[in-house]
């Protein structure tokens, strides 16, 4: 099974080591005292071999190169680096390093394989501190997107024999920072799924989901949410909804709804799909 931490014998993550960090972290911004740090670590290690060390602040030393050149980096006391042997318990952190996960990563391993195959080159000449880095390595904003929207997009790309790179030139948003994933994967699902055999122009999905989401805000009940609200009893959290994942993730980080009745997100999904029809029908005209 393909993770997005080593999906390939040349690429490594270390994004979220150690689990407790500073909010917002990027290794890319310590890249060259990180290169030291991971240098000694794998010596030290290598010398004194392992043993119980709880780590205090930032820093982890099982955190190291993985190979003698320096050019992967990861966490030197996983199982996979020591013959299904697990020594992450050494440093003091209890189950943290186990469980920890980002999103992107959960989406990648939502994806089939093909799927995984087909967005991985656009990171293949990353080395390991831009792989590590949501900065440097586009796959940290581009997995954000899931894979509603990521696999329409690669079943579009075969039909028409681009790569990852043409795709993207094509329909460049996918990557701009300016557009939020998870809040606007609803509205990119359902442009596409109302295209059908038929190939959006370049930058037209863009467009499309910019045009929806200007006449959703314009809805009167988004606009106004306390005036069409049931009792608060009724109301549930957003993510707690039985409803579509990027449903209830664009009404919670989109529209910013903290919480709703499942009546009214239902009622405003049926608007929503219906005016998704609406903007697509009209580039079509
Ligand atoms: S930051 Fe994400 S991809 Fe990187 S090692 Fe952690 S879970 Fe894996
Ligand atoms: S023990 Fe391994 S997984 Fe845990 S913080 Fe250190 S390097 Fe990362």
């Amino acid at each position: 099974m393909k993770t997005l931490c080593a999906p390939t014998p040349r690429l490594a993550c270390f994004g979220c080591c150690p689990p407790i960090r500073p909010a917002h972290y990027d290794p890319l911004d310590f890249a060259r005292s990180l290169r030291r740090e991971l240098l000694d670590n794998r010596r030290r290690l290598q010398e004194e071999g392992p043993r119980f060390r709880p780590i205090v602040g930032y820093s982890c030393w099982g955190l190291g190169f993985l190979d003698p050149e320096g050019r992967r980096a990861g966490c030197m006391l996983h199982p996979f680096q020591n013959g299904g042997k697990e020594l992450r318990a050494l440093i003091d952190y209890g189950d943290k390093c186990r469980r920890e996960s980002c999103l992107p990563s959960r989406m990648f391993a939502l994806l089939p394989e093909a799927g995984q195959d087909f967005w991985l080159p656009m990171a293949a000449g990353l080395n390991t501190f831009l792989y590590s880095s949501p900065r440097g390595n586009p796959l940290f904003h581009l997995m954000l997107w899931g894979p509603s929207v990521l696999e329409p997009l690669r079943k579009l790309a075969l039909e028409r024999g681009w790569t990852e790179t043409e795709l993207l030139h094509r329909h460049g948003f996918l990557l701009d920072s300016l557009w939020q994933p998870q809040g606007s994967r609803y509205l990119l699902r359902l442009v596409l799924e109302r295209f059908v055999e038929e190939e959006p122009g370049t930058g037209a999905l863009e467009g499309l989901c910019r045009e929806l989401w200007q006449r959703v805000v314009a809805l009167p009940e988004v606009h106004h949410p306390s005036a069409s609200s049931l009792r608060a009893l009724d109301r549930v959290y957003t993510h707690r909804l039985p409803l579509e994942d990027d449903f209830r993730d664009f009404l919670r980080l989109g529209l910013q709804w903290e919480k709703v009745s499942l009546e009214r997100a239902q009622s405003l999904e049926e608007q929503v799909e219906q005016l998704a029809c609406q903007v697509v029908r009209t580039v079509r005209n």
